[in-house]
């Protein structure tokens, strides 16, 4: 079926016209039909703007066009409902912006029009990227297609579904604290988040702008490679993209890794994680120093400090970046007798309970009396797990680490806590406070019945991602968990 395909897979039968873009398109929202009233990836999807997405592909395809020039001409691609597209809607999962369309494309978008990609479907995520279940999406709830009693992980947990169920053949996400990783690992997909500065953040709706980073959820790891040579680059409208060529990801993935030298974290050999991400976590080292790799123990000594950081830099960042949906501007208005009834009855309404929090704490942290107590502090923390990671990235070329203590969750066991939700996050945010890349990569089972993935990640330097992709490439080819399939019905 043309929806399980890879990218590169569906390229080369695009390339020889054994298959059209047009039913490439139709067999993802054919699988939409089946499967999405149970997984509620989509958000929303406009079919008969796919399709014509599709067919114009086609007709660049039959006028000669290569994939060559234009790598992703064809392949349907779906995107979280943060990330605007001209004429799309642009939600954030959130009542503050439903019904919103948006009037311009992010910089990601403009790149992957350039590069041919069916742009359709708008994927469901946490309220503006603020979780790590979905649930706190303003409008749904989305499952996992492993066992739809669990999630899928968020905040790109409509994107992770969607890859996993084959509802489109890549997405996709951004990633704060994890984002991306985290949900890539409860659905069994790979999810890669760039360096800090790799790709241009311009029509990402902001939740923390010295965090946050655009990336994708995809099938395979070559996939992942494929998409980010398409994203990434310098962009004179985002003033933090770096001015770094962007290397020739596929090209590099030689699956020789012989020699690379790979850390696993002292502090990360923790108690209470679940067996089955353990056992997996021990295989994956086995299976690199069969490969070729040599392991070494590194240390990040500020690991504990990392959460309580990063839960004070994001909602300091978030409570001024919402700042901007006053009721005036866009979006939702609940008229008030003065501006300011205006403001509190539009953000009253327009924002769910985890938004609000943030905001709350955020601007806690911010104020005069608890700005050098919190908000300074937690930056000179952000400074020290940053050097941290510079000493163990002078002794390693990558790390390899669990990307979540446990695997997807039953729905609803965490949302009476949001502590017990925020110390989930406790293998991914270090990532983004020292700006590094990561990548998470299918790496097991659990046992019974429905089973569920196991993920795993590999953190590397900033702007590493060649190395950090050869490196996963290298292990993913010597398994076979990347190809597994959730027994969905439809
Ligand atoms: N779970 C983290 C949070 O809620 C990360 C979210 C993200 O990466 N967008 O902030």
């Amino acid at each position: 079926m043309l929806n399980q395909l890879t990218i590169s897979e569906l390229t080369a039968k695009l390339a020889r016209r054994e298959v059209s873009a047009r039913a490439a398109t139709q067999a993802c929202l054919d699988r939409i039909q089946s499967v999405d009233g149970l997984i509620r990836a989509f958000i929303s999807y406009d079919a008969a703007d796919a399709l014509a997405q599709a067919g114009e592909a086609d007709r660049a395809l039959a006028a000669g066009q290569t994939h060559a020039q234009r790598p992703l001409l064809g392949v349907p691609l779906a995107v979280k409902d943060a990330i605007a597209v001209k004429g799309q809607p642009l939600t954030c999962g959130s009542r503050m912006l439903e019904g919103y369309i948006s009037p311009y494309d992010a910089t990601v978008i403009e790149k992957l029009k350039a590069a041919g990609a069916v742009i359709f479907g708008r994927l469901n995520l946490d309220e503006f990227a603020m979780g790590s279940s979905t649930e706190n999406s303003a409008f749904q709830v989305t499952r996992n297609p492993w066992d739809p009693s669990r999630v899928p992980g968020g905040s790109s947990g409509g994107s992770a579904a969607a890859v996993a169920a084959d509802e489109c053949i890549v997405a996709l996400g951004s990633d704060t604290g994890g984002s991306i990783r985290q949900p890539a690992s409860f659905c069994g997909c790979v999810g890669l988040k760039p360096s800090y500065g790799r790709v241009s953040r311009y029509g990402l709706a902001a939740y923390a702008s010295s965090l946050d980073q655009i990336g994708c959820l995809a099938k395979d790891t070559r996939d992942a490679a494929t998409v980010l040579g398409v994203i990434s680059g310098p962009d004179p409208r985002d003033s933090t993209s770096a001015p770094l060529p962007v290397g020739n990801y596929a090209a590099g993935l030689t699956g020789d890794i012989k020699g690379l030298k790979l850390g696993l974290v002292k502090e990360y050999r923790v108690g209470g994680l679940e067996p089955a991400v353990r056992q997996a976590l021990e295989a994956a080292e086995r299976q690199f120093t069969r490969l070729g790799a040599e392991l070494v123990e590194v240390s990040l000594p500020h690991t504990d400090y990392a959460i309580a950081a990063y839960y004070i830099i994001a909602t300091a960042e978030a409570s001024a970046n919402l700042a901007r949906f006053d009721g005036i501007r866009y979006g939702l208005r609940v008229s008030g007798s003065d501006p300011t009834e205006l403001y509190c009855r539009t953000r009253g309404a327009g924002f769910g309970p985890e938004v609000k929090r943030r905001i709350i704490l955020g601007t806690y942290v911010l104020s005069s009396g608890y700005y050098d107590a919190y908000y300074l502090r937690a930056q000179k923390v952000r400074t020290l797990v940053r050097q941290d990671f510079q000493a163990a990235f002078d002794k390693v070329d990558a790390i390899l680490a669990p990307t979540t203590p446990t695997t997807a969750f039953p729905a609803g066991e965490k949302t009476a806590d949001p502590l017990q939700m925020y110390l989930m996050d406790i293998f991914t945010i270090s990532c983004n406070l020292a700006g590094l890349c990561g990548l998470a990569l299918p790496g097991g089972f659990t046992e019974g019945n429905p089973r569920r993935p196991v993920g795993l990640q590999l953190l590397g330097k900033p702007f590493g991602e060649e190395t950090l992709l050869r490196l996963g490439h290298a292990y993913e080819q010597s398994t076979e968990w990347h190809q597994q399939k959730p027994p969905l019905a439809g």
